[in-house]
């Protein structure tokens, strides 16, 4: 004899793939997940391994023992497919500025970019030549650092600029819709 449904049984009704995406969906849009999420992107900034220019060397500087940026929780990488993270390092020529998109796009979401150095700014020395791309005209900057070259220090002082922002304006909706399609795809 069938057994009839006991009170406070839960049933499932439609696609279970349907289902978990909804369940997942809610889920990362309410706190401790999304928390948890934000703070995960925070202390998990990895820069890709792209030098551009002289500013490389004050990069460079930052993330060896004596500045040990490393303690923030950004780790440099060089596949741009494991990095959330494009730091320009002064002079951005047309050449290279192509490759900083291209790898900027290959990069996993949500992703960032600090603009370091005066000719990743306006140009610098090179504000006149024909040849300097701005960094903000092929990617959009998050945090820029003044200066020709910028200290360590000021790098260091750009990633703890990043988190604070990541903190203050939260991981981008379109990130977590990205987010919710790869867990879909799993599911
Ligand atoms: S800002 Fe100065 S150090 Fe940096 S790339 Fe330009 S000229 Fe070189």
């Amino acid at each position: 004899m069938e057994r009839g449904l006991e009170r406070g049984s839960v049933v499932f009704v439609g696609q279970i793939d349907v289902f978990v995406k909804k369940v997942i969906s809610s889920l990362i849009e309410r706190r401790p997940v999304k928390d948890i999420i934000e703070w995960g992107v925070m202390y998990s900034l990895w820069p890709v391994h792209l030098m551009t220019s002289c500013c490389g060397v004050e990069l460079a500087a930052g993330y060896a023992p004596r500045y040990d940026i490393e303690r923030y929780g950004s780790l440099p990488f060089v596949s741009p497919r494991q990095t959330n993270l494009i730091i320009i390092e002064g002079t951005l020529t047309r050449k290279m500025a192509r490759v900083a998109r291209i790898t900027w796009e290959q990069m996993a979401d949500p992703k960032f970019v600090i603009a370091m150095g005066a000719c990743a700014i306006d140009g610098g020395l090179f504000w006149n030549s024909f040849n300097i791309v701005r960094a903000n005209e092929v990617l959009p900057v998050d945090v820029y650092i003044p200066g020709c070259p910028p200290r360590p220090e000021a790098l260091a002082r750009a990633i703890l600029m990043l988190q604070d922002k990541i903190r203050s304006q939260g991981v981008k909706r379109e990130d977590i819709e990205l987010l919710e399609r790869y867990v879909g795809k799993r599911s």
